[in-house]
């Protein structure tokens, strides 16, 4: 678990014995939920628990560890289940009600230690509607000794049924200087610009800090700058198949565009601040303005996109065009 959640760890672990039966985690994306849903699942398990967790040293902490406890259960999406939502659209992976219903299966057994079972479902709103119902039959009359841990970056996305019978524990970014320093122990080399791309939440600046995503972010930044025709249309073959990294990484550096015009300082590439007020000076805000209503408008699509490198190539002429027509001004 990380240091800036353990205010939240103390709050909810104080008492034992007024451990709720369903727990909602919610809030931002790569601030530590799901790290914190297993340290809690594990401490619960634990034959030893102490003030900042499990032991660690337990047969029953070695079981979890090994992703093989009795009294433990992980849902997430699988590919298979739930490929199509109820108006038969093609949809992401989905927690389906099949699984839902195996859940309650283990909720209705009792505990192999004689102690408590755990659930997880994470992300909870990938449950479609049919499994979210047969998830509130057991959230409405919850077994003794059962806690079910639901994780949400989305919670408005839940059935709302679902939210008002859990309890709420709300996740927030850390201070920066707190995500920077732990960034810096885990031995991220360039904590402050990795913090500001993906704004501040610090497990997705591990994720974004990989040498070769840094790489890749390079030459498309690069190419952002030369705008000339025949970069961006290699730029659009290149990364056709990486529509979900180059859609965040073109949305970023229009609101740093955009910011700058409107005399405010780049959130996500501040690193890059003198070349983007060269290109923010050049280029038309109306044009950059309808380029990135047309990201916002395309982010809910890109799992399923019917041509990513007509897509990213049609987003970024539009750049271009933004960037000549105001040209030698
Ligand atoms: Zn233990």
């Amino acid at each position: 678990m990380q240091p800036w959640n353990f205010p939240l760890w103390q709050a909810l672990t104080r008492d034992r014995a007024r451990m709720p039966h369903a727990l909602l985690l919610q809030g931002p994306k790569g601030v530590g939920k799901r790290d914190f849903a297993s340290a809690l699942a594990q401490w619960l398990l634990c034959e030893a628990p102490e003030e900042t967790g499990a032991c660690g040293r337990c047969k029953s902490c070695g079981w979890f560890e090994q992703g093989a406890h009795p009294d433990f259960r992980r849902l997430q999406p699988t590919s298979e289940s739930g490929s199509e939502d109820d108006s038969g659209k093609k949809t992401g992976k989905l927690i389906g009600i099949g699984e839902i219903r195996e859940l309650g299966d283990f909720i209705g057994l009792v505990s192999h230690q004689g102690g408590w079972r755990v659930v997880v479902i994470q992300p909870a709103e990938a449950m479609n509607q049919a499994a979210g119902n047969a998830l509130l039959k057991t959230l409405e009359e919850p077994p003794a000794g059962v806690l079910l841990i639901l994780v949400a970056h989305q919670p408005r996305r839940l059935l709302a049924t679902v939210r008002s019978r859990c309890r709420k524990l709300a996740f927030a970014l850390p201070a920066r200087d707190q995500a920077r320093t732990w960034l810096q122990e885990q031995g991220l080399a360039q904590a402050a610009a990795a913090l500001d791309e993906v704004g501040g939440a610090p497990l997705l600046a591990v994720d974004c800090s990989e040498p070769e995503r840094l790489q890749r972010r390079q030459r498309f930044l690069t190419a952002l700058v030369d705008t000339n025709a025949v970069s961006l249309s290699k730029l659009a073959q290149e990364f056709q198949q990486r529509l979900d990294e180059s859609w965040g990484w073109l949305s970023r550096w229009l609101f740093d565009l955009l910011a700058i015009q409107a005399a405010v300082a780049p959130r996500y590439f501040p690193e890059h601040t003198a070349v983007l007020e060269r290109l923010a000076r050049r280029a038309r805000p109306v044009a950059l303005w309808r380029l990135q209503q047309e990201l916002l408008a395309a982010g809910r699509w890109l799992k399923h996109p019917l041509n990513g490198q007509l897509l990213l190539e049609s987003w970024l002429i539009s750049y271009l065009e933004a960037m000549e027509i105001g040209h030698g001004r």
